[in-house]
């Protein structure tokens, strides 16, 4: 059986939040003298009903971020989308990398020279095609966070430029820290901006993306540099 996919019920909600954070986004950019138009709202649709993710399609949201391959998998099986763009924002085991390739136009959450080799073989299967990929850093030190720590990223950038030429590195992806304090929020989306900014420098690569802020530190975000923002329960609610 098909999922009722008209997403009726969740329409209203959906919009007003869309809408709401899409002025957000607009404010924040223009505060920090940026074009509003550099920087993508993701719906996190993690944990969320089809009919939610639908109803955000509805209204004009096309990129959604998941977190694991098996949700996406059943997800896709439920409704395709047509011309909706995923993004892989979760740790990714190297055996679920070809369905993730196939599922994900992105994956977000590289974090080891293995998981980048894993892809690049898949990849190449089919010598056409570059993949684009970004490189999880965990800028705030907490163990509970995936990502690499910021003094191996140029190791890790330099070994996937070297091994990899059928995957482009688009840029830079973290989790802010988990504290209430804003100045702590912002230093780390600084100090992402800035390793971004040292990378471009030393591998004379664009690395146009900086994927960074949440529903609770996305206009902080912004401020700093995020091209890409990732808002789950800021448009979905509560996951169910
Ligand atoms: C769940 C999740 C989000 C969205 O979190 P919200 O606080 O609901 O906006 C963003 N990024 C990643 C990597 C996530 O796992």
């Amino acid at each position: 059986m098909v999922a009722d996919t008209d997403g009726a019920a969740y329409t209203d909600t959906v919009r007003r939040n869309i809408d709401c954070a899409r002025s957000a986004m607009t404010s924040a950019a223009e505060r920090s003298g940026r074009d509003p138009r550099d920087i993508a709202l993701m719906g996190v649709s993690k944990f969320q009903p089809i009919e939610a993710i639908c109803a955000a399609f509805n209204c004009g949201l096309k990129l959604f971020g998941e977190n694991r391959v098996q949700e996406r998998e059943e997800k896709s099986a439920l409704w395709t989308g047509d011309g909706a763009v995923w993004h892989m924002i979760g740790h990714l085991q190297r055996n679920k990398v070809r369905k993730a390739v196939a599922l994900f136009d992105c994956i977000e959450s590289v974090d080891s020279v293995e998981l980048a080799d894993s892809i690049e073989r898949i990849i190449s299967e089919n010598i056409e095609v570059l993949y684009p990929i970004l490189i999880e850093v965990n800028v705030s030190g907490e163990s509970s966070k995936e990502g690499v720590p910021p003094e191996v990223v140029f190791v890790l950038l330099e070994d996937i430029l070297e091994r990899c030429p059928h995957l482009t590195v688009e840029g830079f992806m973290t989790i802010g820290p988990n504290v209430s304090d804003r100045r702590a929020i912002r230093e780390s989306f600084v100090s992402l901006r800035n390793l971004r900014d040292e990378a471009r420098k030393r591998f004379g690569i664009p690395l146009p993306h900086l994927s960074m802020g949440m529903s609770g530190d996305y206009e902080i975000a912004i401020e700093e540099g995020s091209t890409i923002v990732r808002v789950g329960t800021g448009i979905f609610g509560l996951r169910h």
